[in-house]
């Protein structure tokens, strides 16, 4: 990982920056700046009151992803280079995002998924989940391939996110035209 990263600035970054459209590289180096960079992303998301962040909503394109479903620190979970290995049954489940406040979107997603990434020691595992915690897994999967919820909006809750979407595609250029300024 690049040395220039501090994972104290790290902060969540919001649709419509391009950095949530990557395509994510794969983790190759397991240091203690990627130690650093998932501990800060657990407080992220913690204080966000998420269950789930994925590097690129930290403005890193990196295949990782930290998920907590119970809100209990014995359930923290990082998944590094993760790959979904077998989805089972289908449900459906309105989902929010950190990178896309305001905005609810129907998904429907595998009831059952097996998982299988590398934790932080560098360690490969596999694990199995149901409900909850499997449709974290694939939404944070999504993001390592610049997937987002948006992308499995139907014509109505395109209408009904249409607000939320615009303050966000708005607040994205005031904050851009601010960068170019300085
Ligand atoms: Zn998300």
């Amino acid at each position: 990982m690049s040395t220039s990263i501090k994972p104290d600035k790290l902060r969540i970054v919001h649709y419509p920056d391009p950095v949530l459209r990557r395509v994510c590289t794969t983790v190759e180096r397991f240091d203690d700046s990627l130690r650093q960079v998932l501990e800060r992303m657990f407080t992220l998301m913690r204080t966000g009151k998420g269950v789930g962040l994925a590097a690129p909503q930290v403005g890193l394109d990196l295949r990782l992803f930290v998920c907590n479903h119970t809100g209990e620190p014995g359930d923290n979970l990082a998944c590094i280079n993760p790959e979904i290995l077998d989805l089972d049954g289908a449900v459906e489940m309105e989902e929010g995002c950190l990178s896309l406040p305001n905005v609810s979107v129907a998904v429907r997603r595998g009831q059952k998924a097996r998982i299988r990434a590398y934790d932080i020691e560098g360690r490969q595992f596999e694990r199995e989940a149901t409900d909850l915690l499997a449709r974290i897994w694939q939404h944070e999967s999504d993001h390592l391939d610049g997937r987002l919820i948006l992308d499995y909006m139907s014509e109505a809750s395109r209408i009904a996110n249409r607000r939320a979407i615009k303050q966000l595609e708005d607040d994205y250029a005031a904050s851009s035209k601010k960068r170019l300024r300085v």
